[in-house]
C-alpha cells in the first residue's frame, strides 16, 4: 500500500466529509470503512435528515450551522446534484417548552429568519397540521430536509475525484499512535500514515478511547406512512414543511413525503440502549410504533395509518448529548468526531474542514471549544473522590 497522509477511520457522514475535505487540501488519504459507503447499519441512512439554524440545544452551534449550511451548498454544486431542500420547519410545543424556548433563544441571539405564531395563526397556514390552541409555533423558512444517503454519496465521490482512497470491507480493530505517526490495524492488515482522523459513528467507545466519555447507543425508530389518495397532494414535499413538536409525550418530528413512502415520522426522545451496534435488533417495535401513530393522528389527523416502511438507526450520545471533536488528548496526531448525539448530520460539511484543520494543522480556528474532548476530564477532576 503506498503511504498515505491521512488516515479516516469511518466513511459515514463525517468520515466523507472529512476525506473529501482532506484530499481537497492536498493530501494523499485512506479512509477506511467495515461497510460499504453509504450503508444502512450506522447513523446515516433513511432518506433524509432535518437541517435547521434556531438551535434549540445550544445557541452556540449556530456558527456553525452558517458554515455547514455553505458546506451543502458547495457540495451542491460541486457534485451537480440536489442534496439540501429548505422547505421550512414549523416547530410547536407548549409556552414552557425547552424547544420552542430554546430556538426562539438562539434565533433572538444570531438574528435569525424565524416567526413566532400562536397555535391559530399556523393551522391557519399549515391546515395538515394540527397544534393545541394553548402551543406556540415557531416557523424558520430556511430549516429543511437533506438527502442523507446523497450526501454521503456526494462527499464519497468528491473525496475520489480529489484523489481519496475510500476501502470499503475492513475492519479496524486497532490504532496506535507515536511521535513519528500513526499505525492503524484491520482485518486486512496494517496500515500507516503520519495522521489519524477517527469518525466511528456508534462504534465509538471501542474506537476512540477516551475513558471519561461514556458514549451510549440508542436504537431509533423512524416509520413512513403513506397518506390515503385523496390526501397524497397536502402531504407531499413541496406543500408539507418539515414539523417537530415538543410535547410531555416526548419530542416527535418528521418529513413530507418525498414519494409513494408518505410522510416520515420519528421520536427523538427515548430510545432503547444498544449493546453492540453489530447485532442492534431491526425489527419493527410495536410500542413505539404506536407510539409514534398516536403522535400523527393527534397531529397530522388527515394522514391516516397506512404503515409502509421502518427503519432502526442509531444514536450515539455524550452525557451532555454535545458533539465530542478535537485533537485527541493522548495523542496530537489523531482527530476525533464522535458522539454526535442524534443531531450531527447536519453540522457534517463544517465538520469535514475542521477535521482537515485538526489532522493537517493541528487547529482549528472553528468555534469548536465547547465541543473539546477534554471537557469531560475537568467535570470528572471536580467530582469529589472516595
Ligand atoms: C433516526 C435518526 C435520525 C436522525 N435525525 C437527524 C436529523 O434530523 N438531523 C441531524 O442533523 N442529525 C440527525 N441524526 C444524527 C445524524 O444522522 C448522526 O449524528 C450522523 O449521521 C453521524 O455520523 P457519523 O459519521 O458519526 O456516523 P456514521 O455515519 O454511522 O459513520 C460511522 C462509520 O464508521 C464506520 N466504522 C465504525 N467502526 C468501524 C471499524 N471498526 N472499522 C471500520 N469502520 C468502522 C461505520 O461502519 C460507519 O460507516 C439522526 C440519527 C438517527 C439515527
Amino acid at each position: 500500500m503506498p503511504h498515505a497522509d491521512v488516515i479516516v477511520i469511518g466513511s459515514g457522514a463525517m468520515g466523507a466529509a472529512a476525506a473529501a475535505a482532506l484530499a481537497g487540501r492536498g493530501a494523499a488519504v485512506l479512509a477506511l470503512d467495515r461497510f460499504g459507503v453509504p450503508h444502512d447499519r450506522g447513523s446515516s441512512h433513511g432518506a433524509t435528515r432535518l437541517i435547521r439554524r434556531a438551535y434549540f440545544e445550544h445557541p452556540d452551534y449556530v456558527p456553525l450551522l452558517h458554515e455547514a449550511y455553505r458546506g451543502w451548498r458547495d457540495l451542491e454544486a460541486a457534485s451537480e446534484t440536489r442534496l439540501l431542500v429548505p422547505c421550512g420547519l414549523l416547530l410547536g410545543g407548549l409556552p414552557g417548552s425547552e424547544a420552542v424556548a430554546g430556538a426562539l433563544h438562539a434565533a433572538a441571539l444570531h438574528r435569525l429568519d424565524v416567526e413566532r405564531l400562536p397555535a391559530v395563526e399556523a393551522a391557519a397556514r399549515w391546515p395538515e397540521i394540527r397544534l393545541d390552541d394553548d402551543w406556540i409555533a415557531v416557523w424558520e423558512p430556511g430549516a429543511g430536509y437533506l438527502l442523507v444517503e446523497e450526501c454521503i454519496r456526494a462527499f464519497a465521490a468528491l473525496a475520489r475525484r480529489r484523489g481519496a482512497r475510500l476501502e470499503a470491507g475492513v475492519t479496524v480493530q486497532a490504532w496506535r499512535a507515536g511521535p513519528d505517526g500513526v499505525a492503524v490495524e484491520t482485518d486486512r492488515g496494517s496500515f500507516h500514515a503520519d495522521r489519524l482522523v477517527i469518525t466511528p459513528g456508534a462504534w465509538a467507545e471501542h474506537l476512540v478511547r477516551l475513558p471519561r466519555i461514556p458514549f451510549r447507543v440508542l436504537r431509533k425508530s423512524l416509520f413512513w406512512y403513506r397518506p390515503p389518495p385523496a390526501a397524497a397532494a397536502a402531504f407531499a414535499a413541496g406543500r408539507l414543511p418539515c414539523f417537530a413538536f415538543d410535547t410531555p409525550a416526548g419530542f416527535h418530528y418528521g418529513f413530507p413525503a418525498l414519494d409513494a413512502d408518505g410522510v416520515k415520522i420519528a421520536e427523538h426522545s427515548g430510545g432503547a440502549t444498544v449493546a453492540d451496534p453489530l447485532s442492534v435488533d431491526r425489527g419493527l417495535d410495536a410500542a413505539e410504533e404506536a407510539g409514534v401513530a398516536a403522535v400523527a393522528r393527534a397531529r397530522l389527523p388527515r394522514l391516516g395509518h397506512d404503515l409502509v416502511r421502518h427503519a432502526a438507526c442509531l444514536y450515539t450520545m455524550t452525557p451532555d448529548a454535545h458533539f465530542v471533536i478535537g485533537l485527541h488528548p493522548d495523542a496530537p496526531r489523531v482527530a476525533v468526531a464522535a458522539g454526535f448525539s442524534g443531531h450531527g448530520f447536519k453540522f457534517a460539511s463544517a465538520v469535514g474542514p475542521i477535521l482537515a484543520d485538526l489532522a493537517l494543522e493541528g487547529r482549528s480556528h472553528a468555534p469548536i471549544g465547547f465541543l473539546a474532548p477534554g471537557r469531560f476530564d475537568a467535570a470528572a477532576d471536580r467530582r469529589p473522590r472516595g
